[in-house]
């Protein structure tokens, strides 16, 4: 491979925080509010051009693992359910409509007195010393900027800072290297709830049935779907989502796989939109909304903490002092093998119940001064097929703000916070 040289430059430094929050999905959302209400100066940088990661630029508009949860997922679900006029049902997974959410979180953020920094990647670090971070490093239209803090949050979804700070961290199945597929999501219309029943997610007799009675339906129009268990969510009114492709064998940390994976997957979209229209009848008006900006990216970087979440802790529906929330999705590994699989290459694989996540998960081994939250905390491969879901990843992201936060405060690390669950 070549290479050139970058010459040494000065970089401003465009801010001084109490804490930062790099990824603004739903742990960094949460984490900058949680942060802001509890006193610090914060700042939330985000590469899209929205609040919310998968949420919002991924369209995943389907919030599983709220129910037992409080403080600002159920805040915010209470007010996406009264903007919605939808039941607050705390036993069923949350739809919503993406463009409430987008404004919701960006609200949120504005009253908490977050300062809010979109279309900004984060791309470097400068450190103190091995174990303490003094900057990250930014790319934007404004050039290369430095944004100095007391206490940082990765919540990048792949642990791009934590890598950045030389964190030890882990990718994919440990035996075969092997990560989870991503999916592009989509937003479509022109059906009738009351005719796509039989095939949509929560009102079909049996989820499995349903989505294979998508897949024959797809079949029957020519297409088969690269996901074996193709499904339709409804949303709100007219407005479906649809999760039906895998993009197998990609990386998240390959800018070249992530674009084929978007561009085959967008093609994937198109061929199953149109090979349902073909059929007639009740999909003759389907309609495509929008694919998402951003593909969805089931796994990234694990980076390693203080504690790492494994599979027998799940077995055993382990407890801790320093619980943040207890998780109660299962194992949801998706086919890593094509050849194998595709589908769900963990289903009926293990017993689990429901466990807790620890705080130590989300404070980083190697450098003192930095939290994760989402999906890039301290976990297994299979742990981490689990706790990702989005009900939570934010009350990860709220613990980690309030911890950061009153760390900050009294300037100590994180790990010195006297926390209890
Ligand atoms: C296809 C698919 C289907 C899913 N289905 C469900 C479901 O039905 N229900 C559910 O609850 N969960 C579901 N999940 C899981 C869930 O969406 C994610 O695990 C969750 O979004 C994790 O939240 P996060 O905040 O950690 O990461 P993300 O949502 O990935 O957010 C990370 C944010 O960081 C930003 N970012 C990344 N790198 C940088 C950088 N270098 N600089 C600046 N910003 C950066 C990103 O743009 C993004 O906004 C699904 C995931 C996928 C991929």
């Amino acid at each position: 491979m070549d290479f050139c040289m970058e010459a040494e430059r000065k970089v401003p430094v465009s801010g001084e925080y109490d804490i930062i929050v790099c990824g603004a999905g739903p742990a960094g959302v949460c984490a900058a509010i949680a942060a802001a209400r509890n006193g610090a100066k914060t700042c939330l940088i985000e590469l899209k051009g929205c609040l919310g990661g998968t949420w919002t630029a991924g369209l995943l508009a389907w919030i599983i693992d709220h129910g037992n949860k409080n403080g600002i997922i159920a805040e915010l679900i209470g007010e996406l359910c009264a903007i919605s006029g939808r039941e607050y049902d705390r036993d069923k997974s949350m739809p919503f409509d993406v463009e409430d959410m987008k404004y919701l979180l960006e609200s949120k953020c504005i009253d908490a007195g977050v300062d809010i920094r979109l279309h900004t990647a984060i791309t470097a670090v400068v450190k103190k010393d091995d174990s303490t971070l003094d900057c990250v490093i930014t790319e934007s239209k404004s050039g290369r900027e430095a944004w100095r803090a007391q206490v940082f949050i990765d919540a990048t979804g792949d642990g791009d800072l934590g890598a950045k700070a030389g964190c030890r961290f882990a990718v994919g199945n440990p035996d075969t290297g092997l990560t989870q597929p991503m999916s592009l999501l989509c937003l479509m219309t022109g059906i009738k709830l009351e005719d796509v029943k039989d095939v949509t997610n929560g009102y079909c007799a049996d989820w499995r049935e349903g989505k294979l009675a998508l897949k024959s339906e797809m079949n029957r129009g020519g297409v088969d779907p690269s996901y074996g268990f193709p499904t339709i969510f409804h949303l709100v009114d007219d407005v479906f989502l649809m999760m039906a492709n895998h993009q197998y064998k990609v990386s998240a940390l390959s800018a070249d796989d992530v674009t084929r994976a978007t561009l085959t997957a967008r093609k994937e979209i198109r061929s199953q939109i149109q090979a349902l229209r073909s059929l007639g009848g009740r999909w003759k008006n389907l309609r495509l909304i929008a694919t998402g900006e951003q593909i969805g990216v089931r796994e990234g970087r694990r980076i390693k903490g203080l504690y790492e979440l494994t599979l027998e802790d799940m077995i055993a529906g382990a407890e801790f002092d320093d619980a943040v929330c207890k998780c109660r999705f299962g194992i949801d590994v998706h086919a890593t093998d094509p050849t194998k699989d595709k589908g769900i290459e963990s289903s009926g694989k293990y017993k689990v119940k429901p466990y807790d996540i620890p705080l130590r998960s989300l404070i980083s081994a190697d450098v003192g001064n930095l939290m994760m939250a989402g999906r890039c905390i301290s976990g297994d491969f299979f742990a981490h097929s689990s706790y990702r879901v989005t009900g939570d990843a934010a009350a990860m992201g709220e613990a980690a703000g309030h911890v950061a936060a009153l760390a900050a405060r009294e300037h100590i690390s994180p790990a010195a916070v006297k926390f209890s669950k």
